[in-house]
This record gives C-alpha cells, structure tokens and sequence, in this order.
C-alpha cells in the first residue's frame, strides 16, 4: 500500500482557478497561492445571496489510538456526492504545524480520500497561522509595553493571563521568565507560550463573521487584571486595529481540493478543548453559499465536537445543521469493549458487542439535538466479515442508518453508500435545537452538559471553580457559551473509563473566560496548550532532495 504522501504526490492537481470555477468564482476574486492554492475575496462572499444548502457535520465516536479517521470520511464523502452529479464541498480545519514534526499524521484525510496540496496544508499553507502567530504576539508586546512604559491602566504584572503563542511543539516554553535582569527590557515576570492554534485569537477568527465582528471580538479579550482585580481589555490597550489589520488576509477562506478535484476550504483550526475545535464560520458560510452539500467536521468524539459545533458553531454563526454522520471504525469499537490495543486486528465479536455501547450514547445525543444521524463504518482491512455482519445487524435491530465508507481504499466509488443514506437523512425530520440556553445560569448550562450528554450523575466543582463562578458572574460573562476541556476519551472526565460508563460524578476544577471568543472554559482536569516533541521527533526522517520533493512527512 502506498503511503498517503505517495498518493498525494502522485495525484495531478488541477489549477486553483479550474477548482474556482466549478463554484463560478470569478477568478478576479481569487488572491493566488501558487497554482493549487487560493484565498477567496472575503467581499465577494458575503455579496452573495444566502441559499437553503444541506450542511452535514461528520463526528465520531469517542476516540481511541486505534484512530477514527473523521477527515478521511468527510473528505470522502464531498467527493462521493459530487460523483453522483451533485455540487458538494467540504470544509475542513488547518492543521497545526507543530504537531507534525512529533508524532501525529496529518489532518488532510488518508489514502484516496484525501485534500492537496497535503505537504504545504500541514506546513506553512497560506500563512494563517503566522498571521495569527503575529496578532497575538502584537497584543502581548503592547500589553507588556503598556506596563513598563509607566502603567496608565493599573495591570498588575502577576496577573496578566494573555500568553505568547508559537506554531510549534515546544516544551521549553511553557513557563518562561522575560525581560529579565534590566529594567530597560521591562517589567521581569513570569510568562508562557502556547501553540498558536490553542490562542483565543484562533478561536476568534474561527467565530467572527466579518472583519468588523473579529475586531470587537479582539477588543473585548481579557489580558490582565489591575491591581485591584478589574479586567484589563486588547480594546483598553488599543491593539484590536492593528491585531486585525495583520490578519485582514488570514479571515479570507484558503480553497484547496481533493485528489478528485472537489472543492475544499481548509481555513481555522482551534483546539477541540480549550476551544471549540471546528473550522471558521466564514468558511462555512461562504460554502453554503457556493454549493448545495456542505461537509465538515468536528474534533474528537460528538461528545465534545458536535457538541460544541451545535451549541457554539452553529448558534453563533445562525447555521442550521441538516444531518450528521458518526464515525466508528470496528477497531475503536472493539477497543471501548475492552479489547487491548495489540489485539484490535484480531476479530472479537464479544469486545465489538459491549463497545457499540460507545456508539449508541452518541446517537441518542445527537437525536436529542433533532438531528438525522447516520452511522459511517470507516472499514479497515482488518476488519472481518463476521464482524462486519454484526454491525450491520445491530445497526438494522436499532432502526439506526448505518453504511460502509470505504472511501480511504476506493476514493469516491467507496463512498456510494453512505451517500445514499446521506440523502434519505436529508429527507427526515430536522428539529434541530442548542441543547442549552445561554442565557441558563452557569451551573445551569454545564449540568445540562454534563447530564444530557455526558450521563453524570453530578457535578463536582472545586473551590476555584466556585470562585471563578462568582467572579464570571461580577464581570457579567456568565451569559457566554459553555466550552468544555474535558478528555476526549471517555463520555466521563476519567480517560480510562472507556465504552459508556454512567453513575460518574463530573469534577470542573477552574473556569476560564474566552471573552473575545464568546464562551466559558469549564476545565475538567488539566489541560495541555503547549506540546513537547517526543524522544524520535518524525522531523528526524524529513527532508526535501535536490529536485525540491519533500519527503518523510507522514
Ligand atoms: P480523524 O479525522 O478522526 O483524526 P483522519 O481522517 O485524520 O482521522 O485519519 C487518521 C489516520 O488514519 C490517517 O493517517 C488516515 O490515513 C488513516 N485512516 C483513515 N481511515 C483509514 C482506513 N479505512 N484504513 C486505514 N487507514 C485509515
């Protein structure tokens, strides 16, 4: 089998303006990155008349190491309708580069479902993240300029909570001390770095509608506190102009395609815990606008990611979802009934029994948001008939739409149905609605979470918890959106409790406002914004030859 680079590398990719103008962009609109890659003209899009397009939302079950392959069916499926005549298009999030030099695979799908061009995606791309990389970064020069420059505002220097942020895996600067030594470097105090895509100023490019909304959602971001606890604002320091003027590129959508030509924007990847782990509303609303099926997808398990896509995506940018597709490979599902992870080729029909479990929590909490759900079983080799018998089995006894996506094997001709119960789900009833109200009380809205999706018995809340409740309240941000941090591997905050376990208390530790954002982080435990590279870096096996072709990557 090749590898995903290989296939990629293989592929001929058509001209960025041949993809534009099978969505009638004029090219004039195009701001060009190369030949297989554009930004689209932000005016342009929002000129265009809004249309009733179906937007699908594929998740997973709750992840495991065994992998789920979310990107791969997304991408998959906006070519498998697109081979039936239909005019569909995905949307997808940026990856983050620094992961890709440790451990992690890219986010560009695998095999014959995936977008180009993947090496530049998961690189540099079209500079958003140095963009975003260079706006937070301005704002924490000023902030820290505004302090030593005499402090006008008060900001008391151990409570400044703006971090620096940087594209890359780097532990060594989780908790730094600067302007050290000399008063003429500034005030000396402790600080931190986190990945760029772990910044608020991700989280609100992927949010804002317009480069008006990005720059009141910069300026109310809190930075500090003064010395007598009241939040010091981007606004209050005057760097909400010039933080959005240095990201007026970066808001535009990046259109790229798939190794069969279907359009894709690839544009905002927040993380899917501190954050709401979804690509930018501007995206999606602009392929809304474009094609008739819009796909995309949310970060780890539907616990988190379509909950946060449903109850903050879609709120925020008043976007009605049609259906969603859930994930689940026989190997995750194997995994959640206990099976170990060296053993997750072998069959094992009673491991696949209990696990189903997992999946149906999901779709019963995907039906209580009004949706369609359709199950997607992203094969692999391993899996064995029998197994595979099984599965379609239970999904039939359970009345719950289920088909094969083998989309990574097959490209589109894999895909034919799943995109045949695609288009019945679009058919059922939608009644879709947030499964909370913002305007519910704090503990209101995360027990509501924690109940409805979660199954928790209760909620446990720390003591800096209950502060920061308090404080929330004072400040008037106890009317913002819920974001859960919360480990992605288990319905509970427990990440061995795998499968669908209930009867839990759920245990929030600190509260954190992402003002600019427009939610409240509920941290169920701690929380990691800055990661390391391990031991055997996969930058230790790339390179590019002499004739340019990059190799190692992935
Ligand atoms: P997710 O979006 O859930 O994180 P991805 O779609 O990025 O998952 O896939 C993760 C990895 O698994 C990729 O390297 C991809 O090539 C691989 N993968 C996905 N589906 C399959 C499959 N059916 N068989 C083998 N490998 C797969």
């Amino acid at each position: 089998m090749k590898t995903d680079l290989e296939i990629a590398q293989e592929t001929k990719a058509l001209n960025i303006q041949t993809i534009a103008e099978k969505l009638h962009i004029p090219e004039k609109e195009l701001y060009l990155y190369g030949k297989d890659k554009a930004k689209v003209n932000l005016n342009y899009l929002s000129g265009l008349s809004e249309k009733r397009s179906h937007l699908i939302l594929v998740t997973g079950i709750s992840p495991t190491k065994a992998g789920e392959g979310k990107s791969t069916v997304t991408i998959g499926l906006a070519d498998g309708l697109n081979a039936q005549g239909k005019k569909a298009m995905a949307c997808l999030r940026e990856p983050s580069m620094g992961p890709v030099f440790g451990l992690k695979g890219g986010a560009t799908g695998g095999g014959y479902s995936q977008v180009i061009p993947m090496e530049s995606i998961n690189l540099h791309f079209t500079g958003d993240m140095h963009a975003i990389t260079a706006a937070n970064n301005l704002i924490a020069a000023m902030l820290d300029n505004s302090i030593y420059q005499g402090n006008p505002l008060n900001i008391d220097p151990e409570k400044v909570v703006w971090k620096r942020c940087l594209d890359m895996n780097d532990r060594t600067l989780r908790e730094i001390t600067i302007a050290q030594n000399k008063k003429v470097n500034g005030v000396e105090r402790t600080d931190h770095f986190v990945i760029t895509v772990a910044s608020e100023i991700m989280a609100i490019l992927c949010l804002a509608t317009s480069l008006s909304d990005l720059q009141d959602r910069i300026g109310r971001c809190v930075l500090a506190y003064t010395m007598d606890g009241q939040p010091i604002t981007v606004k209050q320091i005057q760097a909400d102009g010039a933080a959005t003027l240095l990201l007026k590129e970066a808001l535009m959508p990046n259109l790229v395609q798939t190794l069969e030509g279907t359009p894709v924007f690839v544009h905002g990847g927040p993380f899917a815990n501190i954050a709401h782990g979804c690509n930018s509303i501007v995206a999606t609303k602009a392929a809304l606008k474009l094609s008739d099926y819009v796909i995309t997808e949310a970060g780890f398990g539907a616990d988190l990611g379509a909950e946060k896509f449903l109850d903050i995506k879609c709120r925020m940018g008043n976007l009605k979802p049609s259906a969603t597709v859930i994930v689940a490979t026989i190997r995750a599902l194997k995994f959640h009934g206990g099976a170990k992870v060296d053993q997750l080729e072998k069959e094992d029909l009673e491991a696949l029994k209990k696990g189903v479990a997992n999946l149906e929590r999901h779709v019963k909490n995907l039906k209580n948001f009004g949706l369609p759900v359709v199950i997607a079983n992203n094969r692999f080799a391993s899996d064995t008939e029998a197994e595979l018998e099984f599965l379609k089995i239970w999904t039939k006894e359970k009345n719950y739409p289920f088909a094969l996506s083998e989309g990574w094997a097959k490209g589109s001709k894999g895909m034919q149905a799943l995109v045949e119960q695609v288009l019945l789900a679009l058919k059922q009833e939608n009644r879709f609605k947030p499964i909370y109200e913002v305007s519910q009380s704090i503990e209101e809205k995360i027990e509501t979470i924690a109940k409805k999706i979660y199954q928790a018995k209760s909620v446990i809340y720390s003591k800096q918890a209950q502060a920061a409740i308090q404080k929330m309240k004072e400040n008037g941000w106890d009317q913002l959106a819920i974001c859960m941090a919360k480990t992605p591997l288990s319905f509970s905050d427990d990440a061995s409790l795998i499968g669908a376990p209930t009867g839990f208390d759920l245990h929030v530790q600190d509260i954190l406002v992402s003002s600019g954002a427009g939610f409240l982080v509920v941290l169920t435990g701690s929380v990691m914004t800055m990661p390391g590279l391990p031991k055997e870096p996969a930058a230790n096996r790339m390179g590019v030859d002499e004739s340019g072709k990059s190799f190692g990557i992935f």
